[in-house]
Formats: C-alpha cells, sequence, structure tokens
C-alpha cells in the first residue's frame, strides 16, 4: 500500500509520489534560539522526527533540513539587555535545543542551518522581487512584498500567482478594514510583509549591507532561501505548525513562487515551490492553551527536572494523530511511563526466551499493521494500538509456553523494525551497574545465611540506589525504579 498524507496545500489526502525518487527534501520550520525550547514547539519537531523516520522505512532516503532562526526581534533584545554578542548568544541556546532533540531521541536532520549564514541567498531573492516589481522599497530603507502586485502579475506564464494557497482569504473584508487596523502605514496593502528590514537604533550592531541599505532579512524570507539553497528549487515535503500556515508558509510559498526559486527557473516550470504541506496542531497543556501566566507552560526542560524521561515526553507527545488537538498533562506522562514499561517488560523477556537463537518462523504481523496505520497519514494512535494488541498477544503466547526461542528472535526483530520508527529506543538505564550488582549478591548471601535484618538493609541500600529486586523462578533480579 502507498503512504498518504493530507496535503494542506491540496486540503485532502493524497498519495505520497515524491518529485525525485527515492530522494526526499523535507524542510521543517526550525526554533527561534532566544530561550529554551517549550513541550508545544517539540510536538512538531518529534512529529517532523516520525515523518522522516516512517519515509526512511519506507526505503526513501530522506534529506532532513531545520532552520536554526538565530536573527529575529525577541533575540536582538536578548542581546540588547544582557550585552552578550548575537553569535554567543543564539549558539547557547541552539545547543541546547540540540540537546533536547537528543533527549527526545529525535534523529538529528541532515542539515541545520542558520539564517545568519544564509544572508547573500535572502538577498539575491529580494533583488529578483524588486526587479520583478512585485516588491517595493519605503523611504525608511524597508523592502515589502506587494501582494496586490503579486495578484496582479499572471502574465508571468507557470506562476499561480495566487495568494492564500494554504488558507482561504477574503481580500475584499481587509481592504474594508485596513485603514483601521494598519499599523505599518508605509506599506500599500495591510497584507504586506517585510523583505527586508531597515536598521532601527535598537538594532545595535545587528545588521547587514543590502543594495537597499543596512538592515536585516525578515523571518519568512529566511525559510524560503534556506529550504530552496538546501533542497533546490521546488522540493517535497515543507512542515510546520499550524500556527505557521498563515501568513508565515503562505508568505514562503508566494515569494519563493514569484522569485522563481533561488535560480529564477521555477515560474516557468509549472512547479510548485513545495509539493506537499503538511501542519501539525495545536497541543493544549491541562486543557489549556500554554502560557507563562496559566502555570502551564512547561520546557522540557522542566519536565526532565521533574523526574520524567526524554523517552517519556516522547512518548506522549506521539500519542495522538498530529492533526488532532492534544491535550497534554503532567498526568499523560505518568501513563506514558506506564505504557513503556509494558512494552519494555514483554521486549525483556522475549531477549530472554530469543537468547542466541537466529529469528526463524513466519513473519510477524506487527510490522505489517504497524506500517499500513502510519501509511495512513501518519496514524500513529493506530500504530500504537497495533504495538499494544502485539504485546498482549505477545505476553499470552508466552505465558502459555507458545513461543520457541526461533520464534521469540522473529518478535523482537519486528519490533525494532517499528522502534526504528517510533524512535523509542531500549531503556538506557536497563543496566544495572556494578554496585547493585555486588549488593544483589550480598543480599543473596544473607538470605541464604537467613540473616533476614541484613538482606532487608540491602533493598534500602538498592532502593536508594534507584533499584528494586524482583524475586523470580529463575532467582533474584534487578528492577529500575
Ligand atoms: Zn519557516
Amino acid at each position: 500500500m502507498a503512504l498518504r498524507l493530507f496535503n494542506t496545500l491540496a486540503r485532502a489526502t493524497e498519495e505520497f509520489v515524491p518529485i525525485a525518487p527515492p530522494r526526499v527534501g523535507l524542510y521543517c520550520c526550525g526554533p527561534t534560539v532566544y530561550d529554551f525550547g517549550h513541550i508545544g514547539n517539540f510536538r512538531t519537531f518529534v512529529f517532523s522526527d516520525l515523518v522522516r523516520r516512517h519515509l526512511e522505512f519506507r526505503g526513501f532516503a530522506v534529506n532532513h533540513v531545520m532552520n536554526i532562526t538565530d536573527v529575529e526581534d525577541k533575540i536582538i533584545r536578548r542581546v540588547r539587555e544582557t550585552g552578550t554578542p548575537l553569535r554567543e548568544y543564539t549558539g547557547r541556546f541552539t545547543d541546547a535545543f540540540l540537546q533536547d532533540l537528543d533527549a527526545l531521541g529525535c534523529r538529528r536532520p541532515h542539515h541545520l542551518p542558520r539564517a545568519t549564514d544564509h544572508i547573500d541567498g535572502m538577498i539575491r531573492l529580494i533583488a529578483r522581487l524588486v526587479e520583478r516589481g512585485i516588491a517595493y522599497r519605503t523611504p525608511d530603507g524597508s523592502v515589502y512584498f506587494g501582494i496586490e502586485k503579486y495578484r496582479a502579475s499572471e502574465r508571468w506564464p507557470g506562476c499561480a500567482c495566487r495568494y492564500g494557497q494554504l488558507v482561504n482569504l477574503n481580500f475584499d473584508e481587509q481592504r474594508a478594514t485596513e485603514r483601521v487596523a494598519a499599523d505599518e502605514y508605509e506599506k500599500d496593502h495591510i497584507a504586506d510583509f517585510a523583505l527586508w528590514k531597515a536598521r532601527v537604533p535598537d538594532d545595535g550592531d545587528v545588521f547587514w549591507e543590502s543594495p537597499w541599505g543596512q538592515g536585516r532579512p525578515g523571518w519568512h524570507i529566511e525559510c524560503s532561501a534556506m529550504s530552496l539553497a538546501l533542497l533546490g528549487d521546488g522540493f517535497d515535503v515543507h512542515l510546520g505548525g499550524e500556527d505557521l500556515a498563515f501568513p508565515h508558509h503562505e508568505d514562503e510559498i508566494a515569494q519563493s513562487e514569484a522569485a522563481g526559486g533561488l535560480e529564477g527557473g521555477l515560474w516557468n516550470e509549472r512547479r510548485p515551490f513545495v509539493k506537499y504541506w503538511l501542519h501539525a496542531a495545536h497541543l493544549l497543556v491541562e486543557g489549556k492553551k500554554m502560557s507563562k501566566s496559566l502555570g502551564n507552560f512547561h520546557t522540557l526542560r522542566d519536565l526532565l527536572g521533574r523526574g520524567y524521561t526524554g523517552r517519556e515526553v516522547r512518548q506522549l507527545l506521539l500519542a495522538a494523530h498530529y492533526r488532532d488537538t492534544f491535550n497534554f498533562t503532567v498526568e499523560g506522562l505518568d501513563g506514558a511511563r506506564a505504557a513503556l514499561a509494558r512494552i519494555d517488560e514483554c521486549t525483556a523477556k522475549l531477549r530472554e526466551a530469543a537468547g542466541n537463537a537466529v529469528a526463524a518462523g513466519p513473519a510477524p504481523a506487527l510490522v505489517t499493521a504497524f506500517g499500513a496505520a502510519l501509511d495512513e497519514d501518519f496514524n500513529v494512535s493506530r500504530g500504537w494500538a497495533a504495538v499494544f494488541d502485539w504485546v498482549r498477544d505477545t505476553n499470552r503466547a508466552l505465558a502459555a509456553g507458545e513461543i520457541d526461542a526461533a520464534r521469540a528472535a522473529a518478535e523482537l526483530a519486528a519490533w525494532e523494525r517499528v522502534d526504528g520508527v517510533l524512535g523509542l529506543g531500549g531503556k538506557s538505564a536497563e543496566e544495572a551497574p556494578a554496585a547493585a550488582v555486588a549488593l544483589l549478591e550480598a543480599r543473596t548471601a544473607a538470605k541464604k545465611a537467613k540473616d533476614f535484618a541484613r538482606a532487608d538493609t540491602i533493598r534500602a541500600e538498592l532502593k536508594a540506589l534507584g533499584w528494586a529486586v524482583e524475586d523470580t523462578a529463575k532467582g533474584p533480579k534487578l528492577k529500575k525504579t
């Protein structure tokens, strides 16, 4: 069965046919690095990791790009307030972001371009838009994208020249209110957006030279320049949070198609800037929109500090279908912990049953069922259902002694393929440290000598180390608490 996905551009679920298979270009709008990432951001980033992993599972050679927005109003304000050079300030939060991605088990994108390394490409795109009469310079030295000029430019063959490809817009209504609402009086039309922002005193030494004077790029043009530079003029998948669909992604389309890509050729080729657009829905936290004033604002670091693992946060962020609004709760993290424990317990038993056996027997149904679920617009909730059906059936079969070593090895191999997409990895702290193993041996000896008081003391010492003793038919075992 082919992979199908909901393409915001078509407003429909479509079969996924990349431009030049098996290669797939995947771009995800990355973080603005002025602070630590919060879990609302990470829902999108973990989803983009899932998309990449599933495409790889299906045999595509993915080129995964995620930009780092390292110049922006909030960043400039913090740089000014803290007196830290831009690169130093944003470098610190970029490093923190990458550590967070690692903690969440995300594969690092192949390219993590920084906006400030692509200023030349942005200037090239803006210059072509000015040359084509679609962008205009205002007296202060800023450059705006002219929506009306773009919409009136059908004379260029191959250009959709349609503003509102991702969202339906009512321009006449907008026009009626624009005089009242517009606070930037220099713009021709309220929807016009800045491609280049002229330098103002508050920018300090954060500025670049351009044909229009000193200044810095607008946010939208950054993503166009970086995606086109790394994935070529016209690529397969662009992904982001649903709040970015308008205006950010709409503006990316308009300026990229109007400029004809970095090479100026798209326009004549009837090839869109991006073939498939995916948007991940909002995350609610404890039933509400996340905000600092409501006390439901969590960075990933907050949650790790409360004793949860990146693996548990990942499981919860991936619990629901990406297009469904998801309610993230701390209680849900306890549920994620329990869900992971069920999987870990099942795979540990399989590992024990498999020993050194080589996988044999019919291919386990898990891979087929899971793959089919993800093929249907990355339906991860159906994927989880397949996983937990498998856990239940496997536990039952293990208890009934129906799984021999070869079969256990085959089931484990199936789980590992599925986990290549889910990205949970093994429970990393599974291996008990030498100190805990020594204590366990001492406890066994104490019990043998009927020194039960000593055995209890050792149990307490183990507990302090984070390990519990479980007495099984095969003797005592250590279990991480
Ligand atoms: Zn973007």
